[in-house]
């Protein structure tokens, strides 16, 4: 998924109503990952568990994983570890590891960290509370079979953000791509669309709930289909479902995009037009290394549509630098995309072998690590530029904002996003106004990364 996965944050789930037994979950890696990690909670809770956000009084921890690259797996070996201290004062506590690295290092885990009860990749959810009870009864259990078909449409996620306001929706598991640097088609499997109804009933449900945004998840929306339902249909069945509540989605793959997506997101006032279309390099011969079915031309060609049909579009990317073989031209390459596309936000990523993908079996991982080193600086630096410049065009503008949470900095202030995606810090709102309130806000200074201003009031 348009590496936006390759973002690392961990999660820690908050206590609900008492229950007998206790689950702790923690979560990282992509969206999917957390979307999935509410999927399990809504399955233990169904067989009696409750939550707590304290792992010392855990009856159940549930490490939910990505394989994406060699840190997020590192951090979990070392969860591992303080899991272990854990047990040996609560010998009761049973330990299992989800997720992508699950699938991928299932016999590792179970052999080399004694701590791991219980292994379940992304397409066994559904057995855990049996994997659970044989855990109970003195065995170790491992469920990483992947599946054709699993969408756990019918199961019922619980969502467990303090706030009701944004929430994700699975609509598509696996990817049929082989992006050659990429470890999902190997961990998640073969690509499999949910079912339409099921979809816009899920989000029908969270708009009846008091949700504000619904951002829908896959790892390639573009080429959804149930049946001859395409992505652009779902957009404008979903947008119809709940036209009170702002819709995103992601990750939009440049090779499938179609104009149809962008005509239905034009024509429906509550679609946003925050598009995230990962490129990952701008040169051609790595784009072909890469497998990733497209050119920069092509690539140029999917912006100036997106920018036709959408005028007040919002671009976002990911970049990879230092993938095998690349040499200083194909980096400048990059660097004159990204000057050329001038996107408004860039997640850069230097390039990490994954045993068992296209690129490790294929290519050597010769590019120094100090060279992708400094190649990441100077992403870094060119797309906060660029992202300088594009919001320094946007001061003195009014915006819808949807307010998230107290901001980070200073809890006086509110963090939320305008309809088209921006992060915008509104200043002394707190005392106003509460998470899930939409405001208009005046836009008076920014950073290369958000939008700063008042609020003149509610929108
Ligand atoms: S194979 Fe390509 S399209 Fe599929 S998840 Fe990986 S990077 Fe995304």
């Amino acid at each position: 998924m348009a590496l936006a996965h390759e973002r690392v944050f961990g999660q820690r789930y908050l206590p609900l109503q008492p229950a007998p037994y206790k689950a702790y979950i923690e979560t990282y890696g992509c969206q999917m990952n957390f979307a999935d990690s509410e999927l399990v909670a809504g399955i233990l809770q169904s067989t009696g568990y409750g939550f707590t956000a304290d792992p010392a009084e855990a009856d159940l921890v549930l490490l939910n994983t990505c394989a994406i690259r060699e840190h997020a797996e590192e951090k979990i070996w070392q969860r591992l570890k303080y899991f272990q201290s854990l047990k040996h004062k609560r010998s009761h506590l049973i330990v299992g590891v989800l997720g992508c690295m699950a699938e991928r290092l299932r016999k590792k885990l179970m052999e080399e960290a004694p701590v791991v009860d219980l292994v379940a990749g992304p397409d066994s959810y559904r057995h855990l509370p049996q994997l659970i009870r044989q855990v109970e009864e003195g065995h170790k259990a491992i469920h990483t079979l992947l599946s054709r078909e699993e969408t756990y449409a019918d199961v019922a996620p619980l969502r467990l953000s303090p706030h009701k306001v944004s929430a994700y929706i699975s609509i598509m598991r696996g990817c049929n791509n082989m992006c050659s640097f990429c470890i999902v088609p190997f961990t998640r499997g073969r690509e499999r669309s949910r079912p339409w109804q099921s979809i816009v009933e899920e989000a029908r449900t969270l708009a009846d709930q008091g949700y504000k945004e619904i951002t829908l998840l896959g790892q390639n929306v573009d080429s959804y289909n149930d049946n001859g339902v395409l992505f652009a249909e779902l957009l404008q069945r979903v947008a119809e479902a709940v036209p009170e509540v702002w819709i995103r989605f992601a990750t939009s793959h440049p090779k499938d995009m179609k104009d149809e997506v962008l005509k239905t997101i034009a024509a429906y006032p509550n679609l946003s037009p925050y598009i995230h279309l990962p490129v990952q390099s701008g040169s051609d011969s790595v784009l072909e290394r890469m497998n990733r079915g497209y050119t920069a031309a092509w690539y140029k060609e999917r912006i100036a549509a997106i920018r036709t049909y959408l005028s007040d579009a919002v671009l976002s990317t990911d970049i990879i630098v230092g993938f095998c073989g690349e040499s200083e031209e194909e980096f400048q390459d990059t660097l004159r995309l990204m000057e050329e596309v001038r996107w408004d936000s860039v997640f850069q990523f230097m390039y990490s072998e994954r045993p068992g993908t296209l690129a490790a079996r294929r290519y050597k991982d010769d590019v120094p690590s100090s060279v992708k080193q400094a190649r990441l600086e100077q992403v870094i630096a060119l797309a906060q530029r660029i992202g300088l410049e594009n919001h320094q065009l946007r001061i003195g503008k009014v915006y819808e904002v949807l307010l998230e949470k107290a901001a980070r900095r200073n809890p006086e202030d509110m963090a939320g996003r305008t309809f088209s995606g921006l992060p915008v810090v509104v200043r002394d709102a707190s005392r106003r106004y509460e998470p899930g309130d939409k405001v208009r806000v005046h836009i008076t200074e920014v950073s290369a990364v958000t939008l700063i201003g008042y609020a003149l009031g509610a929108a």
